[in-house]
């Protein structure tokens, strides 16, 4: 599990130097319009320090799955080279459709203080996602200094995440302020935390939370699980489950998680009712019941006494940490168990606990309620979160000199 950085880019001389940074400019993207700048928003910090002290910026990021096969112009980051200039309020090259091109090359080998580039998409090189070594040499060429700053992407391997700061040893490779921020909240949170420690998973399938739950197991004080990952837990237990979720290969591994928690002092909180429908949709008709759910019904939501348990549990808290939703949140009325949690984070913080959100889904949630800032960390990366709440590897933290 790695640790809080404790040398960042503030740390490093910058002036006259080219940084390399990796970002996460993953945004979602239609009709060339982005719909969530966050993840452009949250490395400003890094690339204004750089600036402010007189290094230039070459910026490198991925978006989406192109084929890897060269330019695509669905897959370009022309509109966040646009956005980003907004926000930065000065120019930003977007200099050739590849990032390996002798335009590409030439805009960096000119590069000014102060100046910023935006590399074109590095997946379209199938060599990205690879891992490949001669792709990140040729990268490595294009910076004084290495900053990872793609905390969204840190929990893979890509070339530009593993095998760029590997060809660039002896020069130095540093995390940005925003991976500081993440890695502060998520490791620490997780290994040195004021209790009571609660942790809330939620989402669809328990089997993408074996690993967390496994990992949490012991270290925290209360491990609350909702949204339909809790009806594998439940059907283990020997409850009817009626048309909910239910991830039938993973029954036995359910019971075993619950005997694993069991046998350490963390206590398992489930939802013991359910706002249940006969199908997943608005306006149909709901019914609360549970834990037992009659067979024509879903359960779709936490019903109202496991709003009461779960919240209180997340208001006795002094760290809180959340992945994943509670109930079909993206349909009213199935959103109430996931606004319950949201706003009991929130009055947790206010009385002083340390409350981190894991990011995908449930970030989303909460940053479409315009409630992030409530939080004292919303997560900006969905996997990587996860990974860190798993204690799993983090390979892009992994290469960077952070003693
Ligand atoms: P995940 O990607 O595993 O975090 O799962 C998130 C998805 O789980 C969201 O789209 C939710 O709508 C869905 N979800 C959560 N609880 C339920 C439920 N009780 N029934 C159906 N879908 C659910």
């Amino acid at each position: 599990m790695p640790s809080a950085a404790r040398t960042t880019i503030d740390a490093i001389e910058v002036s006259g130097k080219t940084v390399l940074v990796r970002v996460d400019f993953n945004v979602p993207i239609s009709d060339g319009e982005i719909s969530d700048d966050s993840r452009i928003r949250a490395a400003i910090p890094t690339i204004q320090s750089i600036l402010d002290r007189g290094g230039s910026c070459v910026l490198m990021s991925h978006l989406g799955r192109p084929s890897g096969n060269g330019f695509e112009s669905a897959f370009s980051l022309a509109p966040a080279a646009v956005r980003l200039s907004e926000l930065l309020d000065r120019p930003v090259n977007l200099p050739s459709d590849d990032c390996l091109d002798d335009a590409s090359r030439a805009a960096v080998a000119s590069i000014g203080s102060g100046e910023v580039i935006l590399l074109e998409n590095l997946r379209f090189h199938a060599a990205e996602k690879k891992g490949d070594v001669d792709f990140a040499a040729r990268l490595a060429i294009y910076g004084d200094v290495y900053c990872q700053d793609a905390f969204g992407a840190a929990h893979r391997a890509d070339a530009s995440m593993v095998a760029v700061p590997q060809a660039m040893e002896g020069r130095p490779r540093t995390a940005g302020r925003l991976l500081e921020a993440e890695l502060k909240y998520l490791s620490g949170a997780i290994d040195s935390p004021e209790r009571p420690f609660v942790a809330v998973l939620g989402g669809a399938k328990i089997s993408d939370k074996l690993a967390t739950i496994r990992h949490l197991a012991g270290r925290v004080d209360t491990l609350v699980v909702g949204g339909a990952m809790a009806f594998t837990l439940l059907r283990a237990m020997g409850h009817d489950t009626g048309r909910s979720l239910v991830e039938a290969s993973m029954i036995e591994e359910a019971r075993a998680i619950i005997d694993a928690v069991d046998a350490t002092p963390t206590t398992l909180l489930l939802p013991v009712d359910f706002v249940c429908a006969a199908a997943p949709a608005a306006g149909v008709e709901t019914t609360v019941s549970g834990p037992d759910i009659e067979s024509g019904l879903m359960g779709l939501d936490i019903g109202p006494a496991s709003i009461n348990s779960f919240s209180a549990a997340v208001r006795a808290a002094r760290t809180v940490v959340w992945n994943g939703p509670m109930g079909l949140f993206e349909i009213p009325p199935f959103d109430q168990g996931t606004l319950a949690i949201t706003n009991a984070m929130i009055e947790a913080t206010i009385a002083g606990a340390t409350s981190v959100v894991g990011g995908g889904d449930t970030a989303a949630a909460v940053n479409d309620l315009g409630l992030g800032a409530g939080f004292t960390h919303v997560s900006t990366g969905g996997g990587a979160s996860l990974r860190m709440l798993e204690g799993g590897p983090m390979p892009g933290v992994d290469t960077l000199d952070l003693a």
